[in-house]
């Protein structure tokens, strides 16, 4: 019953100098999950907004998609278990 059996990849969180743009299909998501508040201001619970300023220069070099994609992206995706020093705990598993 252990999470960590099921992580498949550790993927590092790296950060790049500008702020990423939040897609629409994305922002739709953050909405209807409770994330994020009409003015598009984002709601993650216990996250301050220091540390959500941070979140959204980071990026992680996805195993699943094979391409890089937002910590927030990441962060609402399905494979995602938790956050450990600067790393995401992934699952791996095929996304559609
Ligand atoms: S949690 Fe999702 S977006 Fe993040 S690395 Fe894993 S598959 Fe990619």
């Amino acid at each position: 019953m252990s999470d960590e059996l099921e992580r498949k990849y550790e993927v590092e969180i790296q950060t790049s100098e500008d702020k990423q743009k939040i897609s629409k299909e994305l922002k739709a998501e953050l909405q209807d999950s409770g994330m994020m508040d009409e003015k598009g201001k984002l709601k993650l619970k216990g996250v301050s907004p220091k540390m959500l300023k941070r979140m959204k220069q980071e990026y992680v070099d996805c195993p699943v998609l094979k391409e890089n994609t937002q910590f927030i992206q990441c962060f609402v995706c399905p494979n995602f278990q938790s956050r450990v020093m600067g790393k995401v705990f992934c699952k791996g598993d095929p996304l559609k």
